[in-house]
């Protein structure tokens, strides 16, 4: 990213859509953080705090955790000094409540949102990719079965255990993506309107989906 200029990025799409996978490869790429309020809660249930398990209902049923507290978790993340030379936002916002409260929350640091890349996937496309994936115990690295496989066959780069997550079994799948569409889905018009929105076509695979999104964010950041 050139000069000095901050960048501030939402990722953007329905699960399976690749985000937390490209997330990922930004964060490396760019030396910014990429927040994900996903890990963020699998994270807290793992070490068992008051937040963990007071999100695990939600999450193992599909449903969305409730906006304030995503809002509290994300607004305290992005004001610690590993965001001050930007950020990638993974999986928030999730309604317009949250899209709101973010804009209240860059409003008042004075931060400006840079663009969102929106990752659109057909349905079917999401339910064949979350259904294959498969998550390392350890550094949280993802995996599909048929189209990016461990080298380690069920083992992580990092020798650490995969597994599938409770939430990407089909029939909390097909729940999450109805839930995507009523409550995220309005923010592509959300976005769009506010003239931030770039679309990138996720059913490539993960390397041209790289090369799309790098362009993009050198062209803004
Ligand atoms: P993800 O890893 O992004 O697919 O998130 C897994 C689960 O965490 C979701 O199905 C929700 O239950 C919860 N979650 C993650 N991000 C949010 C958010 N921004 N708002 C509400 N719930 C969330």
């Amino acid at each position: 990213m050139g000069g000095d200029r901050k960048c501030r990025i939402v990722l953007l799409g329905m699960p399976g859509a690749g985000k937390g996978t490209q997330g990922a490869l930004l964060e490396k790429h760019f030396g910014i953080p990429n927040v994900s309020t996903g890990d963020m809660l699998r994270e807290s249930l793992s070490e068992g705090t008051k937040l963990g398990l007071a999100a695990k209902s939600h999450m193992d049923a599909g449903k969305l955790v409730p906006d304030d507290v995503i809002v509290k978790m994300v607004d305290e993340f992005i004001h610690k000094s590993e965001c001050s030379k930007g950020f990638i936002l993974d999986g928030f916002p999730r309604t317009l409540g949250q899209a709101k409260a973010l804009d209240e929350m860059f409003e008042t640091r004075g931060f400006k949102l840079t663009l969102v890349l929106y990752f659109d996937l057909g349905q079917e496309d999401a339910v064949i990719r979350l259904s294959g994936r498969r998550v390392c115990k350890v550094c949280q690295r993802m995996y599909h079965v048929a189209f990016n496989p461990s080298p380690n066959k069920d083992r992580c780069v990092c020798q650490g255990e995969l597994y599938v997550r409770n939430d990407d079994k089909e029939e909390i799948v097909r729940h999450r993506l109805s839930v995507y569409i009523t409550q995220t889905k309005p923010l592509v018009a959300y976005y769009k309107e506010k003239g931030l929105l770039v679309e990138i076509d996720a059913s490539k695979d993960i390397g041209s989906v790289n090369d799309e999104v790098l362009g993009v964010l050198y062209a803004n950041c």
